[in-house]
């Protein structure tokens, strides 16, 4: 089992794999999100806050730069 900064384990929502990498990243606008990337199936999702985050509002706020 491996560590994570969570308490909670990540797990694929798609195919349900603990087989899940997390990434922090910090949009343009300051905005501080979560990437997450399932090696199993390849399934891709954010997070800001906990809540989720659909993609086309991710891609819409790396476009604001302020
Ligand atoms: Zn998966």
């Amino acid at each position: 089992m491996g560590r994570t900064v969570s308490s909670q384990p990540l797990q694929c929502t798609a195919c349900g794999a603990n087989d899940v990498i997390q990434i922090e990243l910090t949009l343009p606008d300051g905005t501080e999100v979560e990437f997450y990337s399932c090696h199993t199936c390849e399934a891709r999702w954010w997070n800001r806050d906990g809540e989720p985050l659909a993609l086309d509002t991710v891609l819409d706020m790396a476009r604001k730069t302020k």
